[in-house]
C-alpha cells in the first residue's frame, strides 16, 4: 500500500521506518523545515520504562489544586476559556483513583518496556549516532522518606520486569561522584536498563533511512485538512496540494486532535507545555556521568556527548510554546546546584514544547471511523520511549496482524475514544 503518515515527530518517523519494512510505500507530511523539530526536539531523551507512573494519579488533583494558589509548581494548571481544556480536565481527573492509577502505569510500562526492545533490534540492524547512553538513569531523592515511598512505589514496575537497584550515597557515588557528594541527595533507584540519547537526532537519521529506501519526507508541508467519503480518507489537504494514499497514519502529537475534530473524531488529547535547556559542556570538568531525575524537584538531566538536556515543568498553558528567561531560573539553579562544574550554564539554548497528553496517558491506537485512517498519537511525557513499538503495533494492525505485545487495554474500545 501507499500509507501517508501526518507528522514527522519521532512518532511519524518511526511509524514511516516499520511500514516501509513491511514493504509499503510511505509519505510523511510534516509543516517544518525538519523532521523532529517539535515536541520531539527538545525533550530530554530518556527512554525509561521506569518512568512509566502515569500523571493522572491519587495524588494529583492535590498537586493541579495547590498549583493555582503556589509559585514556581512544576505542575502549573491556569483557568482559561478554552473549553476543551475543562472536558480533558474531567476525563483526567476520572483516572486519577488507585485502581486506574495503577492499571493505566501497568499498561504503560507494558509498553514502554516492549518499545525499548523494539529500538534495540533497530539498532541492531541500523546504524544510528544519537548520543546514546545506556548506563541507566538514576531516579534521586532528597529524603529518607521520600526515598523510601520511592522504592514502594517501584515495585509495581518490579512485580512487571523493571530492573531496580537502590543506591544510597556512596552507592551513588559509585557511579557518579559529583552527585554522590550533592547537596541535599540522600540516594537514588538506579534503573540500569534505561537509557538516553538525543530524539531529534535519531528521528533525523532514521527519516534519512527511510528517504534512501524510496520513502518521501515531505518537510515543509502544512496539512490543511483530511478529506473524506464519509466511509474512507480520500486525501490530505496541504499547502502544496492534494496527497492520497491507501491508507493514512494520524501521528501530529497535540495538533492531531484539531484535524480530527473537523471529520468528527474526537481525540481526548491536550497540550502540556515543558522547558528545556540545552547546555554545552564546554570543557567544564564536572559533567553528569548518568542521567538522571530529582524526584523532588522533577528535573530531568541528560547528557548528549558534549552537551547537557535539563527539562522541566507541565504547565497548563493551551497551544502557546512561548518563554522567557524567568521560565528557567528554578531548573537552571536545580541543576547548577547539583553540577556547579558541569556546564557552560552562561550558553544554555531555551525551548518549550508540548506535550501530547490523554487521560490515561496512553496513547491511541487502532481503526478511527474511517476504513483507512489509523491512529498513533497522545504518546505524552514519554513519547520517545513508547515511539518504536507503538510504529510497530500500527504497522502490525494495519497489516492486519496480532501486535507482539497483548493490546488489551490499550485500543481505543470506541472510534475516536479513549481506552
Ligand atoms: C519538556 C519535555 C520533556 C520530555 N522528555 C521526554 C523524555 O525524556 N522521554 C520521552 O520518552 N519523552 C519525553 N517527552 C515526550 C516526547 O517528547 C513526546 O511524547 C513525543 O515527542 C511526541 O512525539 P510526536 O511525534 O507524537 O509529536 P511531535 O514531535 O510534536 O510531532 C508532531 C509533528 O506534527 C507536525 N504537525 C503538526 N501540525 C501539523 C500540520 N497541520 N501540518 C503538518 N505538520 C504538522 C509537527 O511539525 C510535528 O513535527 C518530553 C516532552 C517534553 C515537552
Amino acid at each position: 500500500m501507499r500509507i501517508v503518515i501526518l507528522g514527522g515527530g519521532v512518532v511519524g518517523v518511526t511509524t514511516a521506518y516499520q511500514l516501509q519494512r513491511d514493504g509499503h510505500e510511505v509519505v510523511v507530511l510534516d509543516r517544518c523545515a525538519e523532521v523532529a523539530a517539535e515536541t520531539s526536539w527538545g525533550n530530554a531523551g530518556m527512554v525509561a520504562p521506569g518512568h512509566s507512573f502515569v500523571w493522572s494519579s491519587p495524588a494529583a488533583p492535590m498537586t493541579l489544586l495547590k498549583s493555582l494558589f503556589l509559585r514556581d509548581q512544576a505542575l502549573r494548571f491556569r483557568f482559561s476559556a478554552d473549553p476543551h481544556l475543562y472536558a480533558w480536565s474531567l476525563r483526567f481527573l476520572a483516572q486519577c483513583t488507585a485502581d486506574r492509577a495503577r492499571r493505566n502505569t501497568l499498561l504503560k510500562h507494558r509498553l514502554a518496556a516492549y518499545s525499548q526492545s523494539v529500538l534495540h533490534e533497530v539498532l541492531g540492524r541500523e546504524t544510528i549516532v544519537y548520543d546514546r547512553s545506556d548506563r541507566g538513569i538514576l531516579y534521586v531523592h532528597r529524603s529518607a522518606q521520600a526515598l523510601e515511598r520511592g522504592i514502594a512505589q517501584m515495585r509495581l514496575l518490579e512485580s512487571d520486569g523493571q530492573v531496580v537497584r537502590v543506591l544510597d550515597r556512596t552507592g551513588l557515588a559509585a557511579l557518579d561522584p559529583v552527585l554522590g557528594a550533592a547537596p541535599g541527595v540522600v540516594g537514588a533507584i538506579h534503573c540500569p536498563t534505561d537509557e538516553t540519547g538525543d530524539p531529534a537526532l535519531f528521528t533525523r537519521a532514521l527519516a534519512g533511512l527511510v528517504a534512501a529506501r524510496g520513502g518521501e519526507i515531505a518537510t515543509r508541508t502544512t496539512i490543511t485538512g483530511i478529506e473524506t467519503d464519509g466511509r474512507a480518507v480520500t486525501g490530505i489537504r496541504t499547502g502544496g496540494g492534494r496527497v492520497t494514499g491507501d491508507a493514512y497514519v494520524l501521528a501530529l502529537g497535540s495538533y492531531s486532535p484539531i484535524l480530527a475534530r473537523r471529520i468528527g473524531i474526537r481525540l481526548p488529547i491536550y497540550p502540556i507545555k515543558g522547558y528545556a535547556l540545552t547546555i554545552p559542556i564546554g570543557g567544564h570538568a564536572h559533567p553528569p556521568a548518568i542521567a538522571s531525575v530529582d524526584e523532588h524537584h522533577l528535573v530531568a538531566i541528560s547528557r548528549f556527548g558534549d552537551r547537557l538536556r535539563v527539562t522541566a515543568t507541565a504547565a497548563f498553558s493551551g497551544y502557546d510554546v512561548s518563554h522567557k528567561p524567568s521560565d528557567f531560573t528554578f531548573m537552571t539553579d536545580v541543576v547548577r546546584n547539583l553540577y556547579p562544574d558541569g556546564a557552560d550554564y552562561a550558553r544554555a539554548q531555551m525551548w518549550a514544547g508540548l506535550r501530547p497528553m490523554t487521560p490515561t496517558n496512553l496513547p491511541l491506537f487502532g481503526r478511527a471511523r474511517y476504513r483507512n485512517l489509523y491512529l498513533n498519537t497522545g504518546h505524552g511525557h514519554i513519547g520517545w520511549t513508547m515511539s518504536h513499538g507503538s510504529a510497530r503495533i500500527t504497522a502490525d494492525l494495519i497489516a492486519g496482524r496480532r501486535p507482539a505485545l497483548p493490546m488489551d487495554g490499550l485500543l481505543a474500545t470506541r472510534a475516536g475514544h479513549a481506552p
